[in-house]
């Protein structure tokens, strides 16, 4: 009977689902002391499997982004200048958390990474380009230089960490700068690489962010692409949850740096969670949702300076209340207006929508007229040759600095909350305005330079009286602690 429950333990220890995913944007480990609360973190989650995903330490991707750059135009002083500020930051933290002979190691790897680094940067200089292939060999070392610090930082502090390289567990294709996971490589890679050091109960982390090709040739899964990596991981491993720390104490009801009065949202959908990721709210990447919503897999978003504020929960179902759950942005969007020759035929429309994909024009949100047709765009450099194969058929116009406020929540396409919306928005130049193609989202285009504007003016309405709840019930609880 004994052994019989010994087995039972054994396998319930080993089953999938007592994986938890952690990951760690660059907030959370711009620093030394941000990168010992992290293991303290880690130390925490002991009672489950925990793997870790680190991002590159705070706004290093920019600053690595800037060096390409300033190489590919010549300018091979300054690409150089950042290099050392890079080299001299981590080095800087490393001396800090790897002590003994790990630090020599840990040093020593670093040293080697610069150096590739500086080959690279040279090469940018000497071809004046810089290819996306290049970028993206050049910005995942943020990931590849973090990861080594963080994991012989988290041994120092006697954890039972395995660095694991990124590199050869993310199977992507070739689309360089915003590649897509090959899924069934990938989970095969996982399960080969992580599954045996979990089974032995270390701890394996990794860089998020980057992958690689079949031909081992590196690729980055897009800006903020840590988050996708997390969920690629949690999915692969089919994780009890995945979790992602941040900076801020979860999903808000907006971005606080616009409305600082943003409140926390406790628990929402797959569904709002991705819609607000893709219109535009930066604490999550837009791909993060779908591999956990396809295995019902929760994902949370937590505050590594607050661990213990409970954060957002995201799962497959959330009922509540019909309302307006958060607004966001999308910034720096495009409009393209095409006027017919004669009548927007859906032939014409069809046709339209081939050729921006053909020139790499991604595009949003189409409405169209007898005549013409408006849509959104996240880049117009392809348009003059969209304009150009369209001539005699129709005209282009664009209009770049366009933003697209967007508000989200399950079932909030009613005609009592849009009412509400362009009530409170009537003085504002608003265009395009949809109520998408789900039940979950109402928006609008307006000029970049009022978009944060008309989000405080929606936020005020949609949420002053929770706010003002919320600080009843802050003020309560004080008063309760100063009578204790
Ligand atoms: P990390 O480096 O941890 O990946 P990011 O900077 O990518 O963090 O994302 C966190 C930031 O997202 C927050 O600091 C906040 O400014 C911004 N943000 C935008 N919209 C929201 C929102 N609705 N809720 C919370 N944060 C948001
Ligand atoms: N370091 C990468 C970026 O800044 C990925 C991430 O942080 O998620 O885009
Ligand atoms: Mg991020």
């Amino acid at each position: 009977m004994k052994e019989f429950l010994q087995g039972i333990e054994q396998k319930s220890r080993n089953a999938p689902s007592d994986v938890v995913v952690m990951k760690f944007g660059g907030t959370s480990v711009e620093n030394a002391a941000a990168i010992r609360r992290v293991a303290q973190i880690v130390r925490s989650r002991l009672g489950s499997r925990p793997v870790v995903v680190v991002s590159a330490l705070s706004k290093v991707t920019d600053r690595l982004l800037l060096m390409g750059k300033a190489a590919a135009r010549g300018d091979l002083e300054t690409a150089m200048q950042v290099l050392q500020e890079l080299r001299q930051r981590h080095q800087e933290v490393a001396l800090d958390l790897v002590h003994g002979a790990d630090h020599e190691r840990v040093q020593q790897s670093l040293t080697l990474d610069f150096e590739i680094v500086s080959e690279l940067i040279r090469g940018i200089a000497a071809v004046g380009e810089f290819s996306p292939r290049t970028q993206d060999s050049l910005l995942g070392f943020g990931e590849c230089l973090s990861s080594k610090i963080a994991s012989a930082a988290f041994i120092e502090n006697g954890l039972n960490v395995a660095l694991v390289d990124a590199h050869d567990c993310i199977v992507t294709d070739t689309a360089h700068t915003q590649a897509t996971p090959l899924w069934d490589q990938t989970n095969e890679h996982l399960a080969r690489l992580l599954t045996p050091l979990l089974e032995a109960g270390q701890i394996p982390l990794l860089g998020g962010f980057i992958g690689a090709t079949c031909d081992g040739i590196p690729t980055t899964l897009g800006r903020g692409g840590s988050d996708f990596s997390a969920a690629i991981v949690g999915a692969g491993l089919n994780a009890e949850r995945i979790e992602i720390w941040t900076d801020v104490d979860g999903i808000m009801t907006s971005d606080p740096n616009v409305c600082p009065d943003a409140l926390r949202i406790e628990r929402m959908s797959f569904a709002e969670a991705a819609e607000l990721a893709y219109f535009g709210a930066k604490v999550l990447h837009p791909a993060t949702l779908l591999p956990a919503m396809r295995q019902n897999i929760p994902v949370y978003v937590l505050n590594s300076r607050n661990p213990d504020c409970e954060g957002t929960e995201i799962v497959a179902q959330c009922n509540g209340a019909t309302r307006v759950k958060a607004i966001t942005v999308k910034r720096g969007v495009a409009v393209v207006d095409v006027e017919a020759v004669r009548r927007m035929e859906p032939e014409l429309l069809r046709e339209i929508c081939e050729m921006l994909g053909r020139h790499q024009c991604t595009f949003d949100l189409v409405s169209a007229s007898w005549s013409s047709a408006s849509l959104l765009v996240g880049s117009t450099l392809g348009l003059p040759a969209v304009a150009a194969e369209l001539k005699g058929l129709a005209s282009v116009r664009w209009e770049n600095h366009k933003a697209l406020v967007c508000l989200v929540g399950d079932k909030i396409r009613r005609p009592e909350i849009a009412g509400h919306v362009f009530k409170a928005i009537s003085h504002v130049d608003a265009r395009m305005i949809g109520q998408g193609a789900s039940e979950r989202n109402i928006s609008f285009l307006v000029d970049e330079s009022i978009a944060d504007e008309s989000v405080r003016v929606l936020h005020q309405l949609f949420f002053s009286s929770d706010v003002a709840a919320r600080a009843a019930s802050k003020a309560l609880c004080q008063a309760g602690e100063a009578w204790q």
